[in-house]
């Protein structure tokens, strides 16, 4: 997944968190990490303002400033620390500093020496105990801490404040149990735990009754959903019956293990084209070895069972993975062995990272001689699959110019007069339209880790019908980059082909399966 930050809030007055009648309680709240995390901050922004507190966009107008942190790599976690120090002065205004999420878990107490300004301290498994940590705070206790051994639910909240307008994010299941060897994940976010399939189908219709057209079903390991309902759903089950959920139009999922990736779950995709025709699967490595030393729990092999099978889907399905290089004892065959994987599958997107040894996991307890590969060599291996896999995006980009996909509308950006959203596969599409955008403000978007630009100042084609974020459009597609794609709104113009009228494949790949093109 790839790692980010993100803040938000609205409105903004100057307070303290030990609020008085007349002194309103006032958060700011920054999030680093996966979407997990930014889905849990939704929830904590929820449970804030269920609780009378209003979230502002600085920390300067806030009185509790909160970092939900994430502490999968070592530069996240340190990120945090940076961010404490550049800020403590505000400490002196009054200020409180709370940290939560991963690093919080991970760190604990040790937090409070290290940035002594830092009232609370909550990992992800006690959010649900978040209200009466906060009324901790507010009756002035110094140091607050919410750090949870043995998590037994799954952080169930009413009080959730949607980031997105029209992609709303669903937690299906917490935690994981499969304890990959450089992974602090178990550690911080417990042992699996997974929501009755019930609660889960409830969300889902109650989104919809509030507009939302598109969901994303989240999990550290999604696929390992187990209905601990009498219903007993297996993820496939439920992705089906999501699917199924009336009014929605686009149903994603994250992220998937392949360990637990069943040949169900293609076939409920296959069925239902709600279902996102894309299938995020990290490998990791290519090298069985590799795979082994990390206690992955599949081999090559399997992995490519699993993209096959992928790749017998009726309806193309692209495929995004996440890759460590450098992990202990990698050689250069092992790394050779993960570029071919990547020509093999040919990936429409990877996630590559550098291995950085974490407390508390198996690798990291190897001691620090274990982590033998020089960060040179990492930061090598690391250029060369990048370049890699956008020599791969590109070449297999190219193939959708000429075709139309389904967009659904995210932003405009009125200096180049341009929209930007995504396809049902994740791809990013940047078009023209001949419709104006609305002259009311459009909604504050953060696309591709930019801040939404201002609103038009006025419409370009008068009174009549309006583009607005949310719409789903046809788009032709005239540019391919490795990253994304430009091309036109028809807008009931030109012609829609489909995919059986496109030209043919040029493939250099020698992988298990022909890309096929998108059926739309
Ligand atoms: S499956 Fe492995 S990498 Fe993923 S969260 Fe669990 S331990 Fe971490």
């Amino acid at each position: 997944m790839l790692p980010r930050h993100r803040s938000w809030g609205t409105g903004g007055i100057l307070s303290t968190v030990a609020a008085t009648a007349e002194t309103p309680k006032t958060f700011y709240l920054e999030t680093f990490g996966c979407q997990m995390n930014v889905h849990d901050s939704e929830r904590v922004a929820g449970t804030l303002m269920a609780h009378g507190y209003t979230p502002v966009e600085t920390m300067q107008e806030a009185g509790l400033i909160l970092f939900n942190t994430c502490s999968i790599r070592d530069k996240a976690a340190q990120k945090v620390f940076d961010r404490l120090a550049n800020f403590k002065a505000l400490k002196k205004q009054g200020k409180t500093f709370g940290v939560l999420g991963c690093v919080a878990q991970q760190e604990g107490d040790a937090i409070f020496k290290r940035a002594p300004h830092v009232s609370l301290v909550a990992g992800s498994a006690s959010y649900a105990r978040l209200p009466e940590l906060i009324a901790q705070l507010e009756a002035g206790e110094p140091r607050v801490t919410g750090l949870s051994e043995a998590p037994e639910a799954a952080f169930e909240t009413e009080f959730t404040r949607r980031d997105h307008p029209y992609r709303a994010y669903v937690t299906i299941i917490e935690g994981c149990d499969k304890h990959c060897a450089y992974c602090v994940v178990p550690y911080t976010r417990g042992g699996e735990r997974s929501r009755a399939s019930a609660s889960v189908l409830a969300e889902v219709a109650s989104l919809v009754a509030m507009g939302y057209t598109e969901v994303q079903l989240l999990g550290q390991n999604v696929n390992s959903y187990r209905d601990p309902s009498p219903a007993q759903l297996n993820f496939a089950e439920l992705l089906a019956a999501v699917g199924e959920v009336r009014g929605l139009k686009r149903v994603r999922y994250t992220t998937s293990h392949p360990r637990d990736f069943t040949p169900e779950i293609v076939r409920a995709m296959g069925a239902n084209p709600v279902l996102c025709d894309h299938v995020h699967l990290p490998v990791q490595s290519g090298s069985d070895r590799v795979l082994e030393r990390m206690r992955r729990g599949y081999s090559r092999d399997q992995y490519l069972k699993i993209i096959a099978d992928i790749h017998a889907c009726p309806r193309p399905l692209a495929i995004t993975t996440d890759i460590i290089v450098g992990f202990p004892g990698e050689t250069d065959a092992d790394f050779e062995q993960t570029a071919e994987m990547m020509h093999a599958v040919r990936y429409s997107g990877a996630f590559i990272f550098k291995y950085s040894p974490r407390p508390h996991t198996e690798a990291g307890a190897w001691g620090a001689g274990a982590d033998d590969i020089p960060d040179a060599v990492k930061t090598e291996r690391l250029m060369i699959l990048q370049r890699r896999q956008q020599e791969l995006q590109l070449e297999d980009n190219q193939a959708w110019v000429g075709r139309t996909l389904e967009v659904m509308v995210e932003a405009y950006h009125p200096k180049l007069d341009q929209w930007a959203g995504r396809s049902s596969s994740n791809r990013v599409v940047n078009f023209s339209s001949p419709l104006p955008a609305p002259v009311a403000a459009l909604p504050t978007l953060a696309i591709l880790g930019q801040p939404a630009p201002a609103p038009p100042p006025l419409p370009r084609g008068g009174l009549g019908r309006v583009l607005e974020p949310g719409a789903y459009v046809q788009v032709h597609i005239d540019k391919a980059g490795p990253n994304s794609f430009v091309g036109q709104h028809l807008d009931g113009r030109g012609p829609q082909l489909g995919w059986a009228e496109l030209p043919a494949y040029a493939h250099s790949g020698s992988g298990p399966h022909s890309p096929k093109p998108e059926l739309r």
